[in-house]
């Protein structure tokens, strides 16, 4: 009889504590489905989800915010997308930067800092990723999610073994989960296919002329510091990668391949007939040689590993033990941004978009991104 109370006690104690070991983890785990707030600039002039333009998506982990910014004059209009691969840190946060900062003078500005929002919801596993990534701001720290290249399985599962993308290449099996593998998209397909469509309807609908994807890779994959284009935007990659030079940033261009299908830079192109412009900038917290993964090493970049390998000539950037800080990578986005936008205004000045309040280039490598984000108690 003893010895039975005495199990039973321990069960209860074991249950108990597994209780209490699950809840914690738990409660973390489910953090990651809550999005952090963006503070819009007083330049927004509205707010939609990108099911307003293809409602299937509406009460999926694929709906996903649209920021838009209308101009008082006449011009073209302007999509930048962050976050089609949530392992990217700078392309997110460079569209954040647009998102609470920005007026838009002359045409408009679509912003999509989560394009992939499923992305955001989950880490790579065995990757040791941080769950977030912390940016210093003069009224204290701000979080920001770390999440995964591909939509998160609990969304869309199983992957198939091999992947025929809608626009007709075959590719692995989890490609159907990269949104930028699903291009122009399925509106009865995948989900990532659905987010795709989505996009292509946002596009068609709001008659966007020109399109930015904003994208890291890691340093030791050729394509890096790039402009890929479609070949409906060679002259003006040509002409934006002309002052980008001229301000100091060293920057190559990359023909968007034809029979590499499914990509942004491809079928926005193809399908939608506008300019496609996809930005890479040199992240190495998604690389293979790098060390401890941690918030720093997205933040200030510094990894004495990346340094040796660029030593060894092993890399396609320079890797000194300075880094490559988050802020220098938004920064080139930005001045990207800006260098595209002021080639488009030469070439088709019909289409010109002007943005007021980018925050510059040199100004973000210097002041760090924090100083471009609003502190979180002040915001709406
Ligand atoms: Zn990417």
């Amino acid at each position: 009889m003893k010895r039975i109370k005495g199990a039973t006690l321990s069960a209860v104690f074991s249950l108990f504590l597994t209780g209490v070991l699950c809840f914690f983890p738990g409660r973390s785990f489910q953090t990651m489905h809550h999005p952090e707030p963006f503070f819009p600039s007083a330049g927004l002039t509205a707010k939609h989800w990108l099911s307003d333009y293809f409602p299937p998506l509406k009460n999926t982990h694929g709906d996903t915010e649209v920021y838009i910014f209308r101009g008082t004059e006449k011009g073209g209009n302007l999509l930048v997308l962050g976050g089609t691969h949530p392992n990217e840190p700078a392309g997110m946060i460079a569209s954040v930067l647009l998102v609470e900062n920005i007026r838009a003078k002359r045409g408009n500005v679509l912003v999509v800092p989560r394009a992939n929002a499923s992305g955001f919801t989950h880490s790579d596993p065995q990757e040791g990723n941080p769950q977030r990534f912390v940016i210093p701001t003069p009224d204290g720290p701000r979080p920001f999610r770390l999440g995964s290249r591909l939509t998160n399985p609990v969304d869309q599962w199983p992957d198939p073994a091999v992947y025929l993308n809608p626009a007709g290449q075959k590719l692995s099996g989890n490609e159907v989960r990269n949104l930028n593998r699903c291009y122009p998209g399925r509106a009865d397909g995948f989900l990532t296919e659905r987010i795709a469509f989505g996009i292509m309807e946002l596009i068609r609908k709001e008659r966007v002329d020109i399109g930015i994807d904003l994208h890291e890779s890691a340093p030791e994959y050729p394509v890096i510091n790039a402009i890929v284009f479609h070949e409906n935007s060679s002259e003006l990659a040509a002409l934006a990668l002309l002052s980008l030079q001229a301000e100091g940033f060293d920057i190559r261009l990359e023909a968007s391949p034809a029979n590499l299908r499914g990509l942004s830079h491809r079928e926005w192109g193809d399908h939608a007939g506008i300019k496609a412009i996809l930005l890479e900038t040199p992240n190495a917290s998604h690389g293979r040689l790098k060390g401890k993964p941690s918030s720093s090493l997205i933040v200030d970049g510094k990894d004495k590993f990346y340094t040796k390998a660029a030593r060894l000539g092993w890399l396609f950037v320079p890797y000194g033990e300075e880094g490559i800080p988050l802020a220098l990578r938004v920064a080139r986005h930005l001045a990207a941004i800006e260098a595209v936008l002021g080639g488009l205004a030469e070439l088709e000045p019909d289409k010109a978009v002007e943005i007021e309040d980018l925050p510059a280039a040199a100004e973000v490598q210097k002041r760090g991104v924090g100083a471009f984000l609003h502190a979180p108690q002040k915001g709406g």
